[in-house]
């Protein structure tokens, strides 16, 4: 029940503005359903008509947009130097954005605070015609277990384990607020970047900077497994690996040790290079320094060695990588597919593609904004009355 109301909001956001038919070709939902639950929603208030009817096979059918003041969501992007925050309406458009410079070891209080200043400041100044901020949605550079909205264990992050960031959000915002993993963001938002024309069902973003993690598209949703740490694959071993360094995690052999950018800034500096974070590397790798090429390639393969069992496993149709060194493409996309195609399963990448993000920095905001929207559809369709109730109690999925 809930899950076609949603389906259609999903389909009016998309498109800003759209006719009975197209929700019905694009929600799969037939057209008695397209119908009543317009119908309902219209009554809600929740969409209006905009009398603007354009030919469709030669009958006339009007569009459907949601309402002036409806509200709006505010998606927020953390980094470890850095966060972005983005208010926009249901139908996606930018009402406002910024970001400010932040250190994310000074625990969640000294770095949210003036992030929700910041936002709530803007839409003050928006006026009242936005209406009222319905949800937002944190995405955090670190494991956060998305069903209580906890950081969890985060090295060198002191004042963000278990911290309650959906409850403090939430009496400083007045909205409910959503929290997950950055890289489940990136993934969200580049599934909806549109791979094919008709859209893909299983994808794999690997962000590729400071550390590396994996945000996992399954059948056509962002899948987190049962604990919520599916695609962190930063921390599993890559087989032959034979380094003398230990992981943050106390192990050997991890990915991250082999090819984060924290190791490339530590191969390079042995190489005489002074350079001290990842953004560095990629610096060098745009002006096309021959010694960072080769590192960065090197991280590639090291990715791909693992990387190609999940292909073989999981058989994805795009793998997008992002980050402040993948998002660069060559040379890490060079190991990448190398080691990929030469050692995943001829079924599981005849049709595979590895591409760099098309969203680049913008990825997680954007998949942020997806996430807050959900929680904002469960706000206002809780306006809507039901023979047997109000929807509010039921149970929504992402
Ligand atoms: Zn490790």
């Amino acid at each position: 029940m809930r899950s076609e109301y949603k389906a259609l909001l999903r389909t009016v956001s998309a498109t800003a503005s759209t006719t009975r038919p197209q929700l019905g070709a694009q929600s799969g939902l037939p057209r008695s359903s397209v119908a009543s639950r317009v119908k309902e929603l219209m009554d809600a208030g929740v969409l209006v008509e905009t009398g603007q009817a354009e030919s469709t096979g030669g009958r006339r059918a009007t569009s459907l947009e949601f309402p002036e003041g409806i509200g709006v969501v505010l998606a927020v992007d953390l980094g470890s130097t850095h966060a972005r925050w983005r208010l926009c309406t249901f139908a996606q458009e930018v009402v406002a954005e910024d970001g400010l410079p932040t250190d994310i070891g000074r625990g969640a209080t000294a770095v949210l605070g003036p992030v929700v200043s910041q936002a709530t400041g803007a839409l003050a100044g928006a006026g009242p015609g936005v209406g009222p901020l319905r949800a937002c949605a944190l995405g955090f550079p670190g494991p956060v277990d998305f069903r209580e909205g906890r950081v969890s264990g985060p090295p060198n992050m002191a004042g963000w384990d278990n911290a309650p960031l959906p409850q403090l959000m939430g009496e400083w915002l007045g909205a409910p607020t959503v929290v997950d993993n950055d890289v489940n963001m990136m993934a969200l938002g580049e599934h909806r970047a549109k791979w094919a024309p008709e859209g893909v069902d299983n994808l794999l973003f690997v962000k590729h900077g400071t550390g590396i993690g994996c945000g996992v598209i399954a059948d056509g949703r962002l899948y987190r497994g049962a604990d919520g740490t599916a695609g962190e694959i930063g921390h599993m071993h890559v087989a032959g690996a034979t380094t003398t360094e230990q992981c943050s995690c106390g192990g050997h052999n991890c990915l991250e040790v082999l090819a984060s950018g924290r190791a490339l800034v530590r191969q390079l500096r042995a190489r005489g290079y002074e350079v001290s974070t990842a953004a560095e590397v990629a610096q060098l790798v745009l002006r096309g320094d021959i010694g960072a090429m080769d590192v960065v390639r090197d991280a590639g393969r090291a990715l791909g060695d693992l990387v190609s069992g999940i292909v073989s496993f999981f058989n994805p149709s795009v793998i997008v990588t992002g980050g402040s060194i993948g998002a660069l493409g060559t040379p890490l996309l060079a190991g990448l597919r190398e080691t990929v195609y030469g050692q995943g399963t001829m079924f599981s990448t005849r049709h595979l593609r590895i591409v760099p993000s098309r969203l680049g920095a913008d990825a997680a905001v954007r998949g942020a904004t997806l996430l807050a929207l959900e929680l904002a559809y469960d706000a206002v369709l809780a306006q809507l009355k039901t023979p047997g109730g109000t929807l509010a109690a039921g149970k929504g999925k992402t």
